[in-house]
């Protein structure tokens, strides 16, 4: 669930229209196939407001320098609008402290980086490390690989058939053995939202630490990690709505400083000599070399943008489209959604009866309709539930109920064509 108790963020002063939302997404009055593009992959990537474009060539127009080494006016500008942007994402996920915020290329790397400093420093043979069956590969392999080195153990929480993980399974799963506990906010393949306060406050019972992949989480709620209480949590900037190419991992300040660096070079010493490195303080031991400035300043344009449209309006627009999509693509007959949790983000994944998911891919694509088809990353998942992929629908607050009525005339389309 998300922090209800995170105050919503400036809230819109004035009523927000659909039509005027869609016109900040230029993509979106583009044509595929000679048809207005429909954009239902939202879960794999998220279209770019023109303010996150325009922040972005703004930067490589009038402010393109290196940042924190120089002082001369650029370098000092571009450095600031890159701090910024680590002040915006503290205040957006409620840190403590703007160096708990560590910029990644992404989710993936955020999760690499704790699994080679705090992984590698703390995980012993025989310890045990707990993910669940709803985790994409990127929250999954690292862990996996890291047991392997280790000699240790890695435990599933399993799930039931609608997509909820088994909690009393995971109660009994904790125990002094257990050091970390590796769980994502929202599930990209089948939409659950996940207890994650629950999880963590479990967890550290046990003594055990927590992260949350928070890659599908951001984009569709408040989010508290204070609240939540996790040691990390990992996100990705092209999943709210910016650019690629850049992310960040929220650490507890406790936990980042006595972690050991992940990548050795500029930017992340204090001294050097032949002999001796002294590493820089938080954050920038974390992050050697050049950073991605550009896409960071991009990155705060869009958290500037959700926090503009404010959570009702987003979580008002998504939810009715997750209500009217599972009620819509429900009634055609020997269609099965698959993920039926009662906490879901909107992200409505089907199978209609004996077509291949690529099959019906390749027709929807037709109506100029992007959705994803496949095993979404979650190879393990699509086997606990005996199948290969799903076709994947995930809304966003652009799009609307008008476009899921082509979505539901393509499946129809499907059927006819497959019979
Ligand atoms: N975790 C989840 C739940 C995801 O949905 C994704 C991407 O789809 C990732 C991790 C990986 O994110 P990235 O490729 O941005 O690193």
């Amino acid at each position: 669930m998300f922090s209800d108790t995170f105050p919503l963020k400036i809230n819109t002063i004035v009523p927000l229209n659909i039509d005027t939302v869609r016109s900040d997404f230029p993509i979106l009055s583009s044509e595929i196939h000679g048809k207005p593009l429909i954009y239902f992959d939202n879960a794999a990537t998220t279209q770019k407001p023109q303010q996150v474009i325009d922040a972005i060539s703004d930067y490589y127009l009038h402010h393109n320098s290196n940042v924190h080494r120089g002082v001369h006016k650029l370098s000092r500008q571009a450095t600031i609008s890159f701090e910024e942007t680590r002040k915006k994402l503290a205040a957006f996920l409620n840190a403590a402290h703007d160096h708990e915020i560590i910029f990644t290329r992404g989710t993936t790397e955020a999760i690499n980086l704790v699994a080679y400093t705090f992984g590698e420093s703390t995980i012993r043979e025989g310890d045990e490390v707990i993910v669940s069956s709803l985790e994409h590969h990127s929250n999954l392999v690292p862990w996996q690989q890291l047991c392997i080195r280790k000699n240790a153990h890695l435990r599933v929480i399993p799930i039931f058939d609608n997509g909820e993980l088994d909690m009393e399974a995971y109660t009994a799963m904790l125990n002094e053995r257990t050091r970390l506990v590796a769980v994502n906010h929202i599930s990209n393949s089948l939409g659950t939202i996940n207890p994650v306060k629950e999880i963590t406050r479990m967890a550290h019972e046990h003594g055990a630490a927590v992260i949350i992949d928070g890659a599908q989480a951001l984009s569709h709620g408040p989010v508290d990690v204070q609240d939540i209480d996790c040691d990390f949590y990992a996100f990705s900037a092209h999943k709210m709505y910016g650019p690629m190419g850049i992310g960040g991992l929220y650490g507890k300040e406790s936990r980042l400083e006595n972690m050991p660096p992940f990548h050795y070079g500029g930017e992340m010493i204090e001294t050097v000599s032949f002999e001796k490195t002294v590493f820089n303080k938080l954050p920038y031991k974390f992050e050697a070399g050049t950073p991605n400035v550009a896409d960071a300043i991009g990155f705060g344009a869009a958290v500037d943008y959700i926090s503009r449209l404010g959570w009702e309006f987003i979580r008002e627009q998504e939810s009715k489209l997750l209500n009217y999509g599972t009620q819509q693509l429900s009634a055609i007959e020997g269609l099965k959604i698959i993920g039926t949790a009662p906490h879901k983000a909107s992200i409505v994944s089907f199978l209609p009866a004996n077509i291949h998911f690529y099959d019906a891919g390749m027709v929807i694509d037709q109506y100029s309709i992007a959705v994803r088809t496949g095993n979404h990353c979650t190879q393990p998942l699509m086997a606990r539930l005996g199948i290969q992929g799903t076709i994947r629908a995930s809304f966003s607050f652009y799009n609307t109920t008008a476009e899921i009525d082509k979505l539901v005339e393509a499946v129809l389309k499907v059927k006819e064509l497959f019979a």
